[in-house]
């Protein structure tokens, strides 16, 4: 072994039994092996010794983020990795998966990647299988993939553009706990983390069809907590303010809305994706154990009384 070995080919000498309750022990498992690398199509896996079973708030847990190879998903799941978690990286390219993967085992973290698209049935399966087959089940799944493919007016959305936004901002996240819920309830707890948006609270007319998916994610954290209460898995929403990404451009770059928004709401800075990264680590750790159903606004005013 010269620090790096091929998961596959060590996966393969065991039955898929026995790789379930290796996967259980990986803390323990990636240790031994001090460093653990596979890279094939739609899935990369990088364990090291120094990230794995690393100590933080959430070591031995599992996290699952989408849309997590850019952005505030990225900054979310370097944090989870950070406090401790073995962490599922995803996106819907290959080559920003296997970049992200790099980079966050460039920090010594434990990763899992893998290609999911959130809006295609067939991806959240695949996704669903890595996290059975290499995680052993997972205990968080935080939904940061979204979309807006339009800036513009509500009334001037084409069914398509609604269908979209629809389909992977809302249905998605329910469909992709609905796979994931079994998995955690085996484990007797679980935290859920939408991502919504501020435009949910202040509409702004140009995200148009978008407004309304963020404030139907309220709706779902809210109704989604309450059907998850008894089985002890939390759901929360973060409510992101003006996040400097490349999703944002249209807006940051704008310097009559940046304007008003200092004008109106006192907000003195432009919110990085870190802002929102340690929120979400503190809702899937142990102190949020009895916070659940709650939006929390990161976006450097509040919108709410
Ligand atoms: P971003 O920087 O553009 O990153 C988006 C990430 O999601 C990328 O990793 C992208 O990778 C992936 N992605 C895009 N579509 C996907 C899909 N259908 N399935 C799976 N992955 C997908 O965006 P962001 O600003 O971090 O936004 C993240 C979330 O925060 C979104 O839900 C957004 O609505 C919300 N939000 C952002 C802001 C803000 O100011 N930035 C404010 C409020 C709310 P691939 O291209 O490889 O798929």
């Amino acid at each position: 072994m010269n620090g790096k070995i091929t998961l596959s080919a060590e996966w393969a000498k065991f039955s898929r039994k026995q790789r379930q309750k290796l996967a259980s022990m990986l803390p323990t498992v990636a240790y031994i092996h001090r460093g653990l690398f596979h890279s094939c199509a739609g899935l990369s896996v990088r364990m090291t010794s120094s990230g794995i079973g690393q100590k933080g708030i959430l070591a031995n847990r599992v996290a699952v983020v989408t849309g997590s190879t850019d952005g505030i998903g990225f900054a979310i799941a370097r944090r989870l990795a950070r406090d401790g978690a073995l962490v599922v990286v995803s996106s819907r390219k290959q080559q920003n998966v296997d970049r992200a993967v790099a980079a966050l085992q460039g920090e010594g973290l434990s990763v899992v990647g893998t290609v999911c698209h959130v809006g295609k049935a067939e991806d959240r399966e695949r996704l669903v299988a890595t996290v059975v087959e290499h995680c052993g089940g997972l205990d968080f799944l935080v939904c940061s993939a979204g979309v807006n493919p339009l800036v513009g007016s509500t009334l001037g959305a084409s069914e398509q553009v609604w269908d979209k936004i629809l389909e992977v901002n809302v249905k998605a996240p329910a469909l992709m706990l609905s796979q994931l819920v079994p998995h955690m309830e085996k484990r007797g707890r679980g935290a859920v983390v939408l991502v919504s948006s501020i435009s949910a609270y202040v509409p702004r007319v140009e995200l148009g069809p978008y407004n309304i998916s963020k404030t139907a994610l309220l709706s779902l954290t809210r109704t989604l907590s309450l059907e998850l209460a008894p089985k002890g898995i939390r759901v929360n929403c973060l409510v992101p303010g003006v996040i400097k990404t490349d999703f944002s451009k249209v807006l940051h770059k704008n310097e009559v809305f940046w304007n008003n928004l200092k004008e109106d709401h006192k907000v003195q800075r432009i919110g990085q994706p870190e802002d929102c990264a340690g929120l979400v680590s503190f809702l899937c750790s142990p102190d949020a154990s009895y916070i659940t159903g709650e939006n929390i606004a990161v976006a450097g005013f509040s919108s709410r009384l």
